[in-house]
């Protein structure tokens, strides 16, 4: 019995270092061939969403590392665990970066790290500043905002800032496709916002941060920025900054600014204001947000990630990422020309960013449609409704991004044969489309391009097109993963 027990013992012991030694591609087949699936995706692929880019090696080695396995509730000096002196290290030299990557002065603002990810650090910002029930005003969905920032159909509350809170959007003009910040001011003064945010996720023009702050003020309310999908540019300084004007600012880490997927919160520190006798009031957002996360809203922080986003944070400081960001906006730019030489409006008719929107009613077809095709032809790309849109259920665009492609070292040139790819691809979703009753429905649409022998054969010309194109361009990221 004895010998039976303790070879019981050694068996598991034996198992265990198996599953715990062997290396994914050995240990996990099937996992492992999904990923490699995956990576071939990306590396045949042309990546245009606005929100993806391509992390470097050194982020995703961090990511990958031990620091996932280490509980840390609390904050760097005041854990709730023990043997956290290298996490306390971490989360120190992180909140460092942060600020410095954004040149911001440690005696006026203050960085949290632990966010998991965008939605999550809006939220905080929500729990700490806005009582139950109380007033934010966002830009609205289908304008170019984000979920988190308020969003409700006629039926439903669709965000829980929209259940939680109470929400109102503002608008872009329909004609113009830009923020109508009159309309804004006019509203809340109605309204009464407790809290305006100042971000987008769709948007390809800047943000009039001065005039937001001067509505915020009238009302006595916080502006917070979240720049989620312009962090990297506004590292940078290719764009202009959020922090001038902004009380709190939250942005994603692995959109333009390239790190892994996590959310930072920025809260000012120091004077709010003074009232005309003189008297200061302080800003009290550090403990009320710090609290927020945690222990409002998380338990223990992904140090794994914070690790990734402090070698994220490190090398937007260098010339380097300044290169990379100044190239994100010139190939926009080159796409954005190329499409409107291929006679395709552009909403705004331009962009000062990294995105552009695609306004596909004059063609006669919409998002949906063109998404799919391109989808088949190996073009990432995601529908969008464009301003004046009538259903949401019928966005009539596409957006476009140039960050992940960049990264591949993709330059102007490149950009313009993007736009042809997707140009072949949109005149081939106006063939499919005109074979088909005009009403049909996008069920028979994606039907059809899977059928009929015709698309399917041009479909698979631009695609192997496309692959042999952007398989030349180097990937970032682990050698194998
Ligand atoms: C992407 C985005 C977020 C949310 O980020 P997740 O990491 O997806 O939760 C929040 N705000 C804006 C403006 C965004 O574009």
């Amino acid at each position: 019995m004895s010998i039976n027990g303790h070879s019981a013992r050694k068996d598991v012991r034996d198992s265990n270092s198996t599953m715990l030694q062997e290396p994914l591609s050995i240990n996990d087949t099937e996992v492992f061939d999904i990923i490699k699936k995956e990576k071939h995706r990306q590396i045949y692929g042309l990546e245009l969403i606005a929100s993806e880019n391509f992390a470097s090696r050194a982020v995703l080695e961090a990511l990958g590392s031990c620091m996932n396995n280490k509980y840390s509730e609390g904050y760097p000096g005041q854990r709730y665990y023990g043997g956290t002196e290298h996490v306390d290290e971490l989360e120190r030299l992180c909140q460092k970066r942060a600020l410095e990557a954004f040149g911001l002065d440690s005696n006026k603002w203050g960085c949290n790290v632990q966010p998991y990810s965008g939605s999550p650090a809006n939220f905080a910002v929500y729990t700490a500043i806005v009582e139950p029930h109380g007033r934010i005003m966002g830009l609205d969905l289908p304008d170019g905002g984000h979920l988190t920032h308020g969003f409700m159909t006629d039926k439903k509350k669709i965000s829980a800032t929209s259940i939680f809170f109470e929400s109102m959007p503002y608008k872009v003009n329909p004609e113009t496709g830009y923020i109508d910040y009159d309309r804004l001011e006019e509203n809340a003064r109605l309204f009464h916002p407790k809290l305006i945010i100042a971000g987008t996720s769709c948007y390809s023009r800047s943000l009039d941060y001065a005039r937001l702050k001067q509505t915020a003020n009238q009302n006595g309310a916080y502006l917070m920025g979240d720049m989620a999908h312009i962090s990297g540019l506004v590292a940078a300084g290719v764009v202009p900054s959020p922090f001038e004007h902004c009380d709190i600012v939250t942005t994603t880490t692995h959109k333009t600014l390239r790190g892994c997927r996590a959310g930072l919160i920025f809260y000012r520190k120091g004077v709010r204001s003074v009232d005309p006798k003189g008297k200061e009031t302080p800003y009290n957002l550090e403990s009320l947000i710090n609290q927020a996360v945690f222990p409002g809203l998380q338990g223990g922080p992904h140090n794994h990630a914070i690790a990734g986003v402090a070698v994220a944070l490190k090398q937007a400081m260098t010339a380097e990422f300044k290169a990379y960001q100044q190239q994100v906006l010139a190939n926009c730019k080159a796409l954005s020309s190329s499409l409107i030489d291929h006679d395709y409006k552009i909403v705004t008719g331009g962009s000062d960013n990294h995105l552009i929107l695609l306004d596909l009613r004059s063609k006669g077809t919409d998002g949906g449609r063109a998404e799919k095709v391109l989808e088949a032809c190996a073009i990432a790309c995601n529908k969008n409704t464009c301003p004046g849109d009538k259903s949401a259920l019928r966005p009539s665009g596409l957006r476009f991004g140039s960050p992940a492609l960049t990264s591949r070292g993709l330059m102007e040139d490149d950009f313009k044969k993007v736009a042809e790819f997707i140009h072949r691809g949109i005149a081939l979703t106006l063939e499919v489309q005109g074979s088909l009753a005009p009403k049909a429905p996008l069920k028979e649409f994606i039907q059809a391009l899977a059928q009929e022998e015709k698309f399917q054969r041009q479909v698979a010309e631009i695609r192997a097109e496309v692959e042999a194109f952007a398989g030349q361009f180097p990937m970032p990221g682990l050698p194998e993963l």
